[in-house]
């Protein structure tokens, strides 16, 4: 028998999807407006419960985009980026015009190292500029260190953009990820927890930002007549089919949290007695994470024969199961290798001895058989 591929992480509907898409359909709002879109962003507003209004866009890129409009990054402002983390993170400073400060992570969360990001905000006002914007990650569903780097960022008086693309589900100390920032975003890309096949959404704290972003994200119609434009405007919006997906997506939204949690379990006992290996987790009960994607750290010190990550990411391959090294950081892009970074070696350290591993939520049994029976035999 020939066994399909196992997936990082693919689209996982829950069944109601397409009745939504169906409604679309019958009331012929196949457009970037209708009733999914409204009740969508509705949804999404009662999940996050803190105040907030959600706009839903094209993609999470085009919010970190528009977010960083609405905070005024302008042409040659310095906008500081945790390094450790995808590309999508960080382009939007340069589209733009702005300059790109990469800041190191540190090891509890992966995340923004808060006194490496304190040092490149002191440094750059040293240097006679502040920074106007930090834009901060929860990567792989991992809550940042929020309170730490709310502090500095406070300290200083600098607005944080959250990047909560891979976050949708987790919390810190009960408050959900999405509702850090003083603008958020989300992601409903293919691969990410819920999906609306590709899409977005921006988390703004007054109804006011959410007008300027509809307007943004809309060609930036002024009121008349005819089109008439004093703003440069942009086309982000969400359509009404995707936004069905999304209202399907989200009935299903805590189930796949729970599933996704469950692999990363999966993965703890499966590597509990394997020399080596370490299984990325949060242990601190402040937080609460969705496991987007369970990652290992590997040591081939002391590993068996020595294997080191390329072998394992090699072997699973082999077996038609999709594996990843970790996102590498940006200031090691050829891109971003230019603009300054703070911080030391930890964020490569983890791009080169970890992989991430298949975490769906719709993962089987018989799946995770075969991913075990590959990594016992390759490990043991
Ligand atoms: C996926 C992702 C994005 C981009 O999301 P899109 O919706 O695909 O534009 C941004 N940041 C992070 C951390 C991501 O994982």
């Amino acid at each position: 028998m020939i066994k399909s591929k196992i997936w990082l992480s693919s689209p996982h509907m829950g069944g109601s999807e397409l009745s939504y898409i169906h409604d679309a359909f019958d009331s012929n709002w196949i457009a970037p407006f209708g009733a999914n879109i409204t009740e969508f962003e509705h949804v999404l507003e009662k999940y996050l419960s803190n105040d907030v209004f959600v706009t839903t866009l094209s993609s999470a890129t085009a919010a970190i985009h528009l977010g960083l409009i609405l905070l005024d990054v302008k042409a040659g402002d310095l906008v500081i980026c945790q390094s450790f983390t995808f590309s999508a993170s960080a382009n939007p400073i340069l589209y733009q015009g702005a300059k790109p400060i990469f800041v190191d992570s540190e090891l509890e969360t992966w995340n923004l190292c808060p006194i490496a990001l304190e040092n490149a905000i002191i440094d750059t006002i040293h240097k006679g500029q502040i920074p106007k914007a930090i834009i901060t990650v929860h990567l792989y569903g991992v809550p940042y260190k929020i309170d730490e780097i709310r502090a500095v960022a406070d300290k200083y008086n600098i607005p944080i953009l959250e990047d909560s693309a891979e976050a949708l589900g987790s919390s810190y100390k009960g408050q959900k990820c999405g509702t850090f920032g003083d603008i958020s975003v989300f992601s409903f890309n293919g691969n990410k927890i819920i999906t609306t096949s590709g899409g977005g959404a921006i988390i703004t704290s007054s109804h006011q930002q959410k007008k300027k972003i509809q307007f943004l994200a809309s060609q930036a119609k002024d009121e008349a007549p005819h089109y008439q434009h004093s703003e440069l405007g942009y086309n982000y919006q969400m359509s009404n089919i995707c936004a069905g997906i999304g209202r399907g997506q989200m009935k299903v939204l805590d189930e796949h949290v729970a599933l996704r949690r469950a692999m990363h379990d999966f993965y703890v006992s499966l590597f509990k007695n394997i020399p080596g290996i370490t299984v990325f987790s949060t242990v601190n009960p402040d937080y609460f994470t969705n496991y987007w994607l369970t990652s290992i750290l590997v040591n081939p010190n002391e590993t068996k024969n020595g294997i080191n990550r390329e072998t394992i990411r090699l072997t699973l391959l082999d077996s038609d199961i999709e594996c990843r090294p970790l996102w590498k950081p940006m200031h090691l892009q050829p891109l971003y290798e230019n603009y300054p970074f703070y911080g030391g070696e930890i964020a490569e350290t983890l791009f080169k001895n970890g992989l991430s591993l298949p975490s769906g939520s719709n993962l089987t049994d018989s799946d995770r058989n075969r991913i075990s029976t590959v990594l016992l035999k390759l490990l043991c």
